[in-house]
């Protein structure tokens, strides 16, 4: 059994979600977005133990939380990043051409491939790679909690936006096909951004779709 708690940080309003297993209290940060001692808080109250950070992609508002959340805590976490979001991660996700500033960004101790099964406790992950809003845009499914951490490739009634470096939007389109549409309808779909949804409600109703 996996607990989430979700968190709205930072300027454009990401979600960030804290995932524990429940027997072992393990913990997980998806995109530390901001306000990286609001998350270590919740995990604390809560006695769980953030080992692991996974960024779905390395934009400023998906990371910015990182160097904090990794700072206050006793042990370091791995963190870790799909490589070809890489060089991105080093230029802190393009905060400056916003105009953002953040603090400093740690180095990725693990690299992400599609298909890598990942562990929380006994709760296995699957990574998703899913390019076209970012190269090494990644997702994290759950197939024992029917959830999807799809990061900012699908939205409710919309897509990630394809004008930023590294973006395509036919790239986009298809990852959506082959790895989320792919999945059963019931799937949750928790997003980088807005509310959650499910891969039955996008199949019939993102105008971006079909
Ligand atoms: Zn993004
Ligand atoms: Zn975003």
């Amino acid at each position: 059994m996996i607990s989430i708690i979700s968190f709205i940080l930072g300027p454009v309003e990401t979600n960030s979600y804290l995932i524990a297993d429940e027997e072992s209290k393990e913990a997980v940060v998806i995109d530390p977005a901001w306000d990286g001692a609001k998350i270590v808080a919740e995990a604390v109250t809560r006695n769980w133990n953030i080992s692991n950070i996974w960024i779905t992609h390395a934009h400023f508002d998906h990371l910015g939380g990182t160097g904090e959340v990794v700072d206050l805590l006793d042990t370091r976490p791995s963190v870790a990043l799909h490589p070809e979001d890489l060089a991105m991660w080093h230029a802190q996700g393009g905060a400056q051409l916003f105009g953002i500033r953040i603090g400093h960004v740690p180095e990725p101790s693990q690299d992400l491939s599609h298909g890598q099964q990942l562990l929380l406790g006994s709760t296995q992950f699957e990574v998703r790679h899913a390019p076209g809003h970012s190269k090494g845009h990644v997702m994290f499914y759950c197939q024992s909690a029917k959830v999807l951490f799809c990061g900012d490739v699908i939205f409710r009634g919309g897509i990630g936006r394809t004008d930023l470096p590294g973006g395509d939007y036919n790239t986009l389109i298809e990852s959506i096909y082959s790895q989320v549409l792919t999945l059963p309808d019931e799937t949750r779909l928790m997003s980088g951004h807005g509310p959650e949804t499910t891969v039955g409600v996008e199949r019939i109703h993102n105008p971006f779709l079909g």
